[in-house]
């Protein structure tokens, strides 16, 4: 009888969970629509823009030493050649060495004003892969699909799009309700700038009693995902949170002496099991909300099979988890990652080690502190005696909701322009400038609205970075319906 009622149970259970997947379907909620007007965009204006600011070198550097600041001048002179009615129309403020606010002031000063933020440097070539390039790095070439060059990706095509955007809507005779901030930082790309052009920005709009209702940066972007039977689809990413980044340096200090009388292990040898406890010791996956949202919304358009799953999650989370942990790019999304990335021990080979030591790169979740990494580190080091001290490093940043204005705003504006487009939150693993804004803005999100490949992107920062000219057109639109709609009131 216990085993019927057993059987029974779980039929009913089978039956509930495959009925659940059968209506788990994207929500059709007509509110959440658009009727898109079309907007005026002029792409090959666009493409001539962007290669015009490829040739100009604008290389940051930790040392500013070695910063060719005549570069960014130069850049700001294109931009003011470039963009007419922009500088006629916006009032410009230098910031920091060569960090740039424009402001579009709103007919009604009382709103909270919107921001849209580019930074203007760009990482350098690596050395000795410059002939790797198809094109020069340096030369903007478009060969009609592509234009190519250092910033193609990150980020000169997104700077540019919103400097076409703003000159155009300036030509539409657009005026805005709320204010817009465009700020275009100078030093994204030097981690850790004692000098940060973006927190510098910050400081001056604070001081001005600026608060803003919304800042886009970039951070996401939109990939077409095709897996066979399963989904279809373009998956905008909206970057609401980024990982922080810690770096500790952990020590074994040891007596040291002649390595012809070695002890059993020498202080490497007992930095070997740091190392292992490190490694073995993981911490503890955990499904933030904003993750659970991401998989729900991609869940909605899966085929069948695959939403018996997605639509479960509430169920088989435990099981997701244990899964996303043994892969390495999705365990990066539910869980600190921990990173052996340096060690040193003795200066020469027959000297044992007084003191060796590695550093650990920890890329920590929203909601994790320094002191919860300390403890991390004290207990997955075990019996072993380590100093441990921090290097650089900053927590994640706070999760912007999903529910604000600016959110809604770029989810309808991209999944009403394609049935195809899906948007959904997601977890940017880098940093950006807009992480600064925290403390005059509760709504940042890290979104580029270019179509790129997964394979595109993963030529920023390296050889051949490219944009697809096929996905400039759509580029465009977006900037020029968020601006509309986010200034509008
Ligand atoms: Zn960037």
């Amino acid at each position: 009888m216990v085993f019927q009622i057993i059987i029974l149970v779980l039929l009913v259970f089978i039956f509930i969970t495959a009925l659940r997947a059968l209506f788990f379907t994207p929500k059709k909620d007509k509110s959440e629509k658009i009727e898109l007007a079309d907007e005026k965009v002029d792409v090959d204006r666009y493409c001539e823009s962007l290669t015009g600011a490829i040739k100009i070198r604008t290389i940051s550097n930790y040392d500013r030493e070695l910063v060719d600041w005549n570069e960014f001048e130069k850049f700001h002179k294109y931009l003011e050649e470039r963009y007419p009615l922009v500088h006629k129309t916006l009032e410009r403020t230098e910031i920091a060495e060569a960090s740039l606010i424009y402001k579009w002031e709103g007919s009604d000063p009382s709103l909270d004003a919107i921001a849209l933020l580019s930074h203007q440097d760009v990482v350098p070539v690596n050395e000795g892969t410059e002939n790797d390039w198809e094109h020069d790095p340096f030369e903007g070439y478009n060969d009609g699909e592509f234009i190519w060059g250092r910033g193609a990706m990150d980020m000169k095509n997104h700077l540019i799009a919103v400097m076409e955007s703003v000159e155009q809507l300036i030509a539409d005779g657009f005026t805005p309700t709320r204010t817009l901030y465009l700020c275009l930082g100078h030093n994204e790309e030097v981690v850790a700038a004692p000098d940060n052009g973006a927190r510098q920005i910050v400081e001056h709009l604070k001081g001005k009693g600026v608060h803003l209702e919304a800042v886009l940066d970039e951070g996401g972007a939109m990939l077409p995902v095709d897996v066979k039977g399963i989904l279809n689809c373009n998956l905008a990413g909206v970057g609401v949170a980024e990982k922080g980044s810690m770096n500790y340096e952990i020590s074994v200090s040891a007596k040291g002496g002649h390595s012809s009388q070695p002890p059993k292990h020498t202080a490497l040898g007992h930095l070997a099991n740091v190392i292992k406890g490190l490694e073995n010791h993981q911490f503890k996956a955990k499904m933030p909300a904003f993750v659970y949202e991401l998989f729900t919304q991609i869940g909605r358009r899966c085929s069948y099979p695959a939403r018996l799953i997605t639509c479960n999650l509430w169920l088989l989370k435990p099981l997701v988890l244990k899964i996303m942990t043994l892969i390495p790019p999705a365990a990066s999304l539910v869980r600190t990652c921990t990173a052996v990335t340096m060690a040193h021990g003795s200066p020469q080979f027959n000297v044992l080690p007084q003191k060796a030591g590695i550093t650990v790169n920890f890329r920590t979740m929203p909601g994790v502190s320094f002191k919860d990494v300390e403890r991390h580190i004290e207990k997955a080091v075990g019996k072993e005696k380590v100093e441990y001290n921090l290097l650089v490093g900053k927590e994640a940043s706070v999760v912007s909701p999903t529910d604000s204005r600016a959110f809604r705003t770029i989810k309808r504006l991209c999944e009403s322009t394609d049935e195809k487009n899906l948007v959904a939150p997601y977890l940017v693993m880098g940093g950006t400038d807009a992480y600064n804004y925290e403390p005059i803005c509760e709504n940042i999100y890290r979104y580029s609205p270019f179509l790129v490949s997964t394979g595109l992107l993963l030529c920023t920062h390296g050889t051949n970075e490219r944009l697809p000219v096929a996905s400039v057109e759509e580029a465009l639109k977006f900037f020029k319906r968020y601006i509309k709609e986010m200034t509008k009131e």
